[in-house]
């Protein structure tokens, strides 16, 4: 995704049939989804839904590219029941592999990240398996969305708690484990530079448990990290932007930098 706040998908590829316009007056509750019992790209979902009267609002490449071929104020017909088609956001999976169907590592991650993103943006609380998210075999007769219904779905509802956790600021009960969160952290740190999470308590809240991690990586990035030394004034714009907080929590969080950082402060502000 380009921007998973605002869902912002890899690529817009407007279908111009099989859908219809608008929701009939009801509301998103839920998310649908479905394997392509096949390999098949953004590009190819749009091929064969110009013949075949289907349509979803979104398509996870194998490689973990997102699509959107639907808007989500639109009905797709995904469901097979006219009632989930108008409450639901249904979103296709590419198979990486056939006999036995299964998701690759990064459409599951991807797939599951959306999920926790559309979750996030309609408010349907925390991804639950049978209580806003759903497989395809729940409303109609069919096999779809295979693996993700069976040996993947624990693994794809890990992940999209986990990232609905990291997008809404919850503080999750049990510990997650340590390599996929780390892995993050350094993306996530660029996110907090680039400003995308706020200040102080806002960042705090939107990290959950990554915040001290996330933080001492901004602060790496900011600072100590190059040879050159800490880049003191880097620090100085980010204390005056808010980022560094006030006071004790200012002199605590910029520790050993903090009478540089403070006097850059003072000669900026003066
Ligand atoms: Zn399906």
């Amino acid at each position: 995704m380009k921007n998973w706040n605002s869902l912002d998908a890899d690529i817009n590829l407007l279908l111009e049939c099989h859908y219809t316009k608008g929701r009939q007056g009801r509301t998103i509750d839920k998310i649908v989804l479905h394997h392509n019992a096949g390999n098949l790209s953004v590009r190819g979902c749009f091929e064969t839904w110009q013949t075949r009267q289907a349509s979803a609002h979104y398509q996870v490449q194998s490689g973990g590219i997102i699509g959107q071929l639907v808007w989500d104020g639109d009905t797709a017909w995904h469901a097979g029941n006219w009632e989930a088609n108008l409450t639901s956001i249904g979103i296709e999976h590419a198979d990486v592999s056939s006999s036995p169907w299964r998701i690759s590592q990064a459409c599951l991650e991807n797939g599951a990240h959306l999920v926790a993103a559309l979750c996030v943006y309609y408010k349907l609380g925390r991804p639950e398996w049978g209580k806003n998210v759903y497989g395809h075999s729940h409303f109609s007769p069919t096999e779809c969305p295979a693996s993700i219904a069976g040996n993947q779905r624990a693994a794809y509802m890990a992940r999209a708690g986990f990232w609905y956790d990291q997008m809404s600021g919850n503080r999750p009960a049990a510990s997650k484990p340590a390599a996929p969160a780390t892995a993050n952290i350094d993306a996530l740190a660029d996110a907090v530079i680039r400003g995308e999470y706020g200040n102080g308590d806002t960042r705090r809240a939107r990290l959950g448990n990554l915040y001290e991690q996330v933080q001492r990586r901004v602060n790496e990035k900011l600072g100590a990290g190059s040879s050159s030394g800490p880049n003191i004034d880097a620090l100085a714009d980010a204390v005056i932007r808010g980022d560094y907080g006030n006071g004790d929590e200012r002199r605590r969080r910029l520790g050993g930098l903090y009478d540089a950082v403070q006097a850059r402060v003072n000669q900026k502000l003066s």
